[in-house]
């Protein structure tokens, strides 16, 4: 079953693509984050997620634009991103779409959710729902096990001075 995966980041993906792969699913990944400041940062986070994927063989999509999502405005920062994997998921023959902000405990899951299902029923594609949230350990010890860079905030410019524990990723 071909999914496509909205990716904030490697480590996020390291337990989400283990887990969609041992339960029957093939996943592709998809970077789209317009949210993340400064630039420097956005390219940062890409080029470990291209890394990762290519060693898992997980395809990666990027999907870039210069629009940017205004900063701290979580429930716009997520429809901006869940329905631009939707719509790319649609037009590319995926059957699921999902997303890696699913296993943060920082991030607002249930609104998360809500927003991914919503999308899913007015794109026409259907919104892989799990708790990521039992792997979040697992995938702080499969990055750390292998060195993949870690950031210290969510991603826009109001995140950086928001205490880590509070809403990253
Ligand atoms: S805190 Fe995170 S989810 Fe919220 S607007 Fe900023 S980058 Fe987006």
């Amino acid at each position: 079953m071909k999914i496509l995966v909205h990716s904030c980041c490697a480590p996020c993906l390291t337990y989400t693509g283990k887990w969609l792969r041992e339960n029957n699913f093939d996943p592709t990944a998809h970077y789209y984050n317009p949210n993340i400041y400064p630039e420097a940062e956005f390219v940062k986070r890409y080029f470990v997620l291209k890394s990762y994927a290519e060693g898992k063989n997980i395809p990666l999509v990027f999907g870039f634009d210069k629009k940017r999502t205004p900063p701290g405005d979580c429930e716009n920062c997520y429809k901006t991103r869940l329905l631009k994997t939707a719509e790319y998921a649609k037009s590319n023959g995926f059957g699921f779409y999902s997303t890696t902000l699913l296993i943060s405990p920082y991030q607002k899951h249930d609104l998360i959710r809500e927003i991914g299902e919503r999308i899913g029923d007015e794109v026409g594609v259907q919104f892989l729902y799990h708790d990521f949230r039992e792997g979040f350990n697992e995938s702080r010890i499969i990055s750390r096990e292998l060195n993949l860079y870690r950031q210290k905030y969510c991603g826009c410019k109001e995140s950086i001075n928001v205490k880590a524990s509070a809403i990253a990723a």
